[in-house]
């Protein structure tokens, strides 16, 4: 009873199986992302090798201690592959057979020969304190994942503790078979404490940066998701511009800025010229092409603060802040040149696209209804005066 009651192998065999059982709830919360179905495999495979190891102690059995000893390596390989899973790297799936297929031959070789005890304990632990130092090396050394850094590195260094924790128990078994030790029973061997109050505590806190950087990843697409999705409302599918409803916040925005600083902003309505023809004469899709083309012409003409959003159909709008009606008319002639300069091609036949627009100012009081309705009033002047032209509004009209 008092053995129980001190038993560090009790509470790490605990500490092993609440990781295994957690592991199961990360797998099953983050069931699309790819890892934590091998870290659940890889716990529960530990938890199983345990289990059989202690039948061994229990019964003297080689075949369990054979199959207890490869259970707890294979498991804390498959662990080691969840974070190549994870980490979207081929898989090391060399490590399990290797880890296990050596375990068993130092094993068989053991019970044949009837070696030391010490030494075979010395080679596990080599083996299990090597296998993690592939992944600690990516975890510790990967800045491909930003979101996910910081739990990358608490599971390197929980793995790098692991490791090293393990690794001294090997080093204490090659002692004890080299300067020929008596054997002590693994129940009272101080090298088997090692793992169960270091070793072990080590993989939890590894469990526990796995999670985070489960979780992490998922807050991470989230967001991407979220950025996306905002972005895709505010576009315009075909030209990729701002569409009618997002400019409107712009606009109002950049209007109430301008009227209070007393800044001028002109605001400018755009319509293509003869665009059913054009639809009727090439097809629809060729009409697509063309309102695709007049938005990849505005490239590198406008400033950061100006705002090109296409309005509806082949309308676009244009606002211009901190410019006045004459440096308005300059760019829109410009991009009027940049449209028409470059030719589609439909077929054989070379088209080029015009466009007319019209500039209005705004004045103290306007609303973006307002200036619109302005910019449609010149607008409709530059349709009547023979299109392919700009005109800015004037009172006199
Ligand atoms: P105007 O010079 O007077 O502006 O002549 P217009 O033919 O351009 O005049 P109108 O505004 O009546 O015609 C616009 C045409 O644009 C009608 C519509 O079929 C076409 N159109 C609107 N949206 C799209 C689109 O997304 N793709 C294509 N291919 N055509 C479109
Ligand atoms: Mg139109
Ligand atoms: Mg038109």
């Amino acid at each position: 009873m008092e053995a129980i009651y001190y038993s560090p192998m009790l509470l790490g065999v605990c500490l092993l199986l609440a990781v295994a059982v957690s592991s199961t709830a990360l797998w099953y919360v983050s069931r699309p992302y790819a890892g934590p179905v091998f870290w659940m495999a890889g716990s529960w495979t530990l938890i199983g090798g345990i289990v059989l190891f202690f039948g061994f102690i229990a019964t003297g059995s080689p075949v369990l201690n054979v199959l207890g000893n490869a259970g707890q390596l294979a498991g804390e390989a498959l662990f080691l592959i969840g974070i190549f899973h994870f980490m979207g790297r081929p898989l090391p799936w060399w490590i399990v057979p290797v880890s296990v297929g050596v375990m068993v031959a130092f094993n068989i070789h053991y019970w044949m020969t009837s070696g030391n005890s010490d030494f075979l304990m010395g080679v596990y632990s080599t083996i299990a304190g090597l296998l993690p130092v592939q992944a600690i090396w990516l975890l510790l050394k990967s800045r491909e994942d930003p979101a996910t850094r910081p739990a990358q590195v608490l599971l390197g260094v929980s793995l790098l503790l692991y490791s090293a924790v393990v690794l001294l128990r090997g080093f204490h078994g090659y002692h004890d078979w080299w300067q020929g030790e008596p054997y002590v029973s693994p129940l009272e061997s101080y090298s088997y404490l090692l793992p169960y109050n270091f070793g072990i505590p080590a993989l939890v806190m590894g469990f526990v940066g796995a999670t985070l950087m489960t979780m992490q990843r998922i807050l991470a697409v989230g967001r991407t998701h979220q950025i996306r999705a905002e972005y895709l409302a505010t576009r315009d599918d075909l030209t990729r511009l701002l569409n009618r409803r997002a400019f409107r916040t712009v606009a109002e925005r950049d209007l109430a800025r301008a009227l209070r600083q007393r800044h001028s902003l002109c605001l400018a309505m755009i319509d293509l010229d003869h665009f059913k023809r054009l639809n009727d004469s090439y097809g629809h899709s060729f009409g697509d092409e063309a309102l695709r083309h007049f938005a990849d012409a505005w490239q590198g003409q406008l400033r950061e603060t100006d705002v090109l959003a296409r309005y509806g159909g082949e309308e676009f709008v244009l606002l211009l802040p901190d410019s006045s009606p004459q440096e308005a008319r300059v760019l829109l002639d410009r991009a009027r040149l940049a449209v028409a300069e470059t030719a589609l091609h439909a077929g054989s036949s070379a088209v080029s696209v015009t466009f007319s627009a019209g500039i209005t100012e705004a004045r103290q009081g306007d609303t973006i209804d307002l200036l619109l309705s302005r910019a449609d009033e010149a607008l409709y002047r530059a349709k009547d005066n023979g299109r392919d032209r700009v005109e800015v509004w004037a009172p006199a009209q």
